[in-house]
């Protein structure tokens, strides 16, 4: 029982069939969002699929654009632990922080939620070559799902991208090329003339459906809460298909009436590339240009402009009551280490929900009764040399000698006693 039922635009609200692999709205070139028969869901479709724990994300499937008969491409994305903190919630001031650790999706981000759903769709519908451009992550998770579904996938990498994620990537069967540009701007206009010219893109927000496998992440937070949502759900934004993906599952669980009330998403962006926070901090509803995303390690959130001016991100923002805020690297690596000592290996992207946190703690946008998600998205193994920095360093030296070894331990803490 599959409730998805249209296209509709956010714009002029023409609703397009959910058959073809449409990106834009055809009648006006809006936004495209998929819209389900909320009316036919009930509790049973959740108590269904509370009892399947062996399929991920695809426990959801009466609520993603799945199409009847199609298998998915599971490769064990969704269901990733939403972790108490040993020490990290008293340390930031929030004993109901919670950590959402998608590091531990397939291939290290939760970048697999959407291209999991919508490389499946692409798939059903007939799409042989597509594209998307990434600063890695993205383009990583789009290679691993398009060489599962036979869909010759190109991966433009922007610069910033290091070179394990670009190595990645290849492994994985794209065809990589490597991007030239001096602002995100040109990306933009680059890929949309791509998709205008008939090929299919899984661009954010121009490919309509990965955000569907974002929302996964409100159904498993409010189920994981007993149903309830948090108070606060914290997540770096570089598009914002992220955080956008979230906050439709929010709104879809409240009109289903799972969930009575919907959380203040904060979005979190480097203070070296900061769009989004700019635009927040001027009240303004469309983001333009800010910043450099050279001056930051934050690869995976450094864009200069959002796409689409980022209006579906800066809408969540303000109707949910939240916030943008902007961190230093500085902060990153304080919340990469903080997180390490509870067993989450971000990478400074990732920390920048728990970087985020620490501020809005401060600043008081965030209370110590507030139960807090703060989503940490993807792994730092796939940024080694920041993973480097970040680390403190080795303690000393010391050679594989008795008594060397004995000197340099001193006295054992009695344990037990
Ligand atoms: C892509 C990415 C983000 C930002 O996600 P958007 O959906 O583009 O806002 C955040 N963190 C990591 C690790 C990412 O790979
Ligand atoms: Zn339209």
């Amino acid at each position: 029982m599959n409730l998805a039922s249209h296209y509709v635009c956010d714009d002029c609200h023409a609703r397009t069939p959910l058959d073809t692999p449409a990106l834009l709205c055809p009648a006006c070139g809006g936004l495209l969002e998929i819209e389900y028969d909320l009316t036919r869901a009930s509790r049973e479709i959740l108590t269904r699929a509370a009892g399947r724990r062996d399929i991920g994300l695809w426990r959801w499937a009466d609520l993603l654009p799945v199409a009847d008969g199609t298998e998915p491409l599971y490769l064990g994305e969704g269901d990733t632990p939403l972790l108490t903190t040993r020490l990290l919630g008293d340390r930031i001031g929030i004993p109901n922080l919670r950590v959402k650790n998608d590091t531990l999706m397939p291939t290290g981000s939760f970048k697999d939620r959407g291209f999991a759903v919508a490389v499946g769709f692409a798939r059903s519908l007939g799409v042989e070559e597509a594209f998307t451009y990434s600063s890695g992550n993205a383009g990583a998770s789009f290679a691993t799902y398009a060489a599962r579904a036979g869909i010759d996938a190109t991966v433009l990498v922007e610069d910033v991208a290091n070179p394990t994620k670009v190595a990645a990537i290849s492994l994985y069967g794209a065809r990589v090329l490597r991007l030239r540009y001096r602002s995100s701007l040109e990306i933009f206009a680059g890929v949309s003339a791509l998709a205008e010219a008939g090929f299919y893109s899984f661009v954010n927000f121009i490919n309509p459906v990965r955000h569907e496998g974002m929302k996964t992440y409100a159904y498993e937070i409010c189920e994981a809460l007993g149903w309830r949502a948090p108070d606060v759900m914290v997540h770096p934004v570089g598009t914002g298909g992220g955080l956008w993906g979230a906050w439709k599952g929010f709104r879809e669980l409240r009109r289903m009436g799972v969930i009575d009330r919907l959380p203040r998403m904060i979005g979190v962006q480097p203070s070296a590339s900061a769009p989004i926070v700019r635009a927040f901090a001027d009240g303004r509803t469309t983001a333009g240009a800010h910043g450099d995303a050279t001056r930051t390690v934050a690869q995976s959130i450094a864009g200069d402009a959002p796409i689409q001016g980022g209006v579906r991100v800066l809408r969540a923002i303000y109707e949910s009551g939240g916030r943008a805020v902007a961190v230093d690297d500085g902060d990153l690596f304080e919340a990469m280490r903080l997180l390490g000592a509870e067993g989450v290996t971000a990478e400074p992207s990732a920390a920048a929900s728990v970087a985020a946190l620490l501020r809005a703690r401060a600043q008081g946008w965030v209370s110590k009764d507030d139960v807090v998600v703060a989503v940490v998205t993807g792994s730092g193994q796939k940024q080694p040399d920041a993973l480097e920095r970040a680390a403190p360093p080795p303690a000393g030296d010391v050679r594989a000698d008795p008594d060397e070894l004995l000197a340099v331990f001193g006295a054992p803490v009695r344990s037990g006693g």
